[in-house]
């Protein structure tokens, strides 16, 4: 298996039927970026930022994030890396934070609501990233972002760094591209006004499925409600893949959903051409590309979507099945 997933690295992710998908990596240490390299992934579609900020204890000062940041991009080699903005809270809690009660954390002061309130912390980090990719480019990414409103205070803050570095004399990264995760529903409803405003979308298929089922993402006693393949979702990933290409930006999906062969199957069904998963998801994800033909999934899907079933996988699975994929 592992010598067969080798050989695939220098292959494309392209389908049977010839549609091209971007294959990038998720990462969340330095020592993850090694495997950029030897998955063959595309880049990093999702660098989680918020891991040496739980891993020490104290937050990282401006010279050390800067310093982590620039080895990130080093090792990338020029590839494109995408980093999320610091996405602390809900389940993801820093032991130097002293965190409020909350009775329900993962609807609570979390990731940008956190960072929006505290804006010294988003612009130490912005201003680290800046200076990290000096003369290259460098990709921002907002997390939980659930209205068009915080997305523009949060490109604010980053335009108030960016001035302040230009102010010092400071050289400025070669190119500026500003993304939003999708992972709360109401932004959906609000596309045709924050499409004009971001270079790309990615969505977070893991809050998002936790938020459009009011299903927790890590309770197993609900654990078979929190199934991404559900006509729902689908519909909702399908909807959302129409907007962004009409509209000409970029969207990936960036959830574990993506890492797994038939959920990935069923997102490049859904219009999906871009995927972040992580390194050793890429091997397996990339055969089941290379084998599957796009018109006649997405013509099955599209049947499927107003099924009254909780869950379209065993339907997925016997097509896949069926099909060779
Ligand atoms: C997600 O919610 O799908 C996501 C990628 O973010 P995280 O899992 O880090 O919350
Ligand atoms: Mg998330």
């Amino acid at each position: 298996r592992a010598a067969q997933y080798a050989r695939l690295r220098d292959l494309p992710a392209v389908t049977d039927d010839h549609v091209a998908i971007k294959l990038m990596m998720n990462a969340g240490l330095l020592l993850d970026m090694s495997h950029l390299r030897d998955s063959g992934a595309d880049g990093v579609g999702l660098y989680r930022t918020e891991l040496p900020f739980m891993a020490r204890s104290a937050l990282p000062d401006v010279a050390a994030q800067t310093l982590l940041y620039r080895k990130i991009l080093d090792q990338a080699e020029g590839k494109p890396v995408t980093f999320r903005a610091l996405d602390v809270g809900g389940d993801k809690i820093l032991p130097y934070w002293n965190p409020y009660e909350e009775d329900n954390p993962a609807l609570g002061w979390r990731s940008i609501r956190i960072t929006l309130d505290r804006p010294a912390v988003l612009r130490h980090q912005l201003r680290a990233l800046l200076r990290a990719a000096k003369g290259r480019e460098l990709r921002v990414m907002f997390p939980m972002i659930a209205e068009v409103a915080e997305l523009v205070q949060a490109r604010h803050i980053l335009n108030l760094e960016i001035e302040r570095e230009r102010a010092l004399g400071h050289d400025l990264p070669a190119g500026l591209k500003v993304g939003t995760m999708l992972e709360v529903p109401a932004l959906a409803f609000q596309l045709d006004a924050l499409l004009p405003l971001v270079d790309f979308v990615s969505i977070g298929s893991n809050d998002m499925t936790q938020f459009l089922y009011a299903v927790d993402r890590g309770n197993p006693r609900i654990a078979e409600r929190y199934d991404p393949l559900a006509p729902g979702m689908l519909t909702f990933i399908r909807h959302v893949a129409g907007k962004c290409e009409a509209a000409g930006v970029p969207l990936s999906v960036c959830g574990e959903m993506a890492g797994r062969p038939l959920e990935a199957m069923a997102l490049i069904a859904c219009g999906v051409r871009m995927l972040s998963v992580a390194a050793p998801s890429i091997g397996p994800v990339k055969t089941m590309i290379r084998t599957l033909r796009v018109a006649p999934v997405k013509a099955y899907l599209d049947s499927l979507l107003q099924a009254p079933d909780r869950s379209l996988r065993d339907k997925l699975r016997s097509f896949a099945i069926d099909h060779g994929v």
